[in-house]
């Protein structure tokens, strides 16, 4: 439903929706796949999560960061959850957006706010930080910034959109680096992305599979996709690949009892788990990718 999707991630890019959102909370369902507006919800929830054997990636959700104040704002906030969270002694790390730390305001500006992030993960247990993929427009900038960290830093990692076109040959460049496969969440033109579900699968499994045989560091798997998984688990056997050097990633608040399933066969389980004021963006997007999630909108709606 090409239509659908494109409206959903126009909604998505809708600042004065953004905006608006932000104010009221969450609401229209995004409460299931949202585990807090503040941190202290957040981190019942990852203790939650942990007891069934899954760790935690922590998203600080934020959308249309366009002064410094905001983008410093964002960095406090990440490092306030960072320090919580090695205080409580809980399984979790997090994924953070460049954006939201100033990408698009001052490059220079960003870099130095995602340093004093990793100088910070060192002081709380040397916990991993993930930079997410964004949209394609925002690579360069995102890269450049890793390419400048990845040498001071060892716990920093990254994600390859399997979307694009040029996603092998980024992926290969990071071999020795941390790094997260999935499909890729925005919407990118033909000249650069992979436009049918077909041609995305297909590809995110040809970069699933070169990267679990060749890789020198750990790898997520991050898809609801049972077709992948089951993929997976079948090429990891045939291949004796070992478990302890991937993981699989759902977000939170989709397929819980599959995630629940896949953790209690022994695999390595992350869960990534936004959380925060700003959910309109996110939750948008993954309306976009599956509007069978509009099911969560309605039970809501419907509940009252
Ligand atoms: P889809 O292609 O959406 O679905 C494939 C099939 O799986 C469906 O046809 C259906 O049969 C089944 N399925 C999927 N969802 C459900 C469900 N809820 N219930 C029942 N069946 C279902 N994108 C980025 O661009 N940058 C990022 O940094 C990023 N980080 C991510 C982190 C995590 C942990 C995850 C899981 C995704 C992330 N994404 C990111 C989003 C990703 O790119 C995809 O847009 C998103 O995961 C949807 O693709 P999919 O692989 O889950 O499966």
């Amino acid at each position: 439903m090409p239509v659908v999707k494109d409206i959903f991630i126009a909604l998505s890019n809708n600042k004065f929706m953004n905006e608006s959102a932000k104010r009221m909370g969450p609401a229209l369902g995004a409460n299931k796949v949202v585990a807090g507006v503040d941190i202290d919800s957040t981190i019942e929830t990852v203790e939650k999560l942990n007891m069934k054997g899954i760790s935690c990636t922590l998203d600080n959700l934020g959308e249309f960061v366009t002064s410094r104040q905001e983008a410093l704002e964002a960095q406090q906030n990440i490092v306030e959850i960072m320090r919580r969270n090695y205080n409580a002694n809980i399984d979790a790390h997090v994924s953070i957006k460049l954006t939201q730390l100033g990408l698009n305001i001052d490059r220079e500006f960003a870099y130095q706010n995602t340093r004093e992030i990793l100088l910070k993960a060192h002081e709380y247990g040397n916990t991993f930080v993930n930079i997410d993929a964004e949209k394609f427009e925002d690579l360069v900038g995102i890269t450049e910034i890793i390419d400048r960290l990845k040498g001071e830093f060892k716990n920093v990692g990254t994600v390859i959109q399997a979307y694009l076109y040029d996603s092998m040959n980024i992926m290969e460049k990071y071999s020795d680096v941390r790094l997260r496969l999935v499909k890729g969440a925005y919407k990118e033109a033909s000249h650069i992305a992979y436009q049918t579900k077909e041609e995305i699968d297909q590809n995110y499994i040809k970069l699933i599979e070169r990267r679990l045989l060749t890789a020198k560091a750990f790898t997520s798997i991050a898809t609801h996709d049972h077709n992948i998984i089951n993929h997976v688990k079948q090429f990891v056997k045939d291949n004796n690949i070992d478990r302890n050097s991937f993981e699989f990633q759902m977000l939170f608040g989709f397929r819980t009892d599959y995630a629940y399933q896949i953790a209690s066969e022994g695999y390595n389980f992350c869960m990534y788990v936004p959380f925060g004021q700003d959910w309109f963006g996110y939750f948008m997007r993954r309306l976009a990718e599956r509007p069978q999630n509009i099911n969560l909108m309605l039970l809501d709606i419907f509940n009252k």
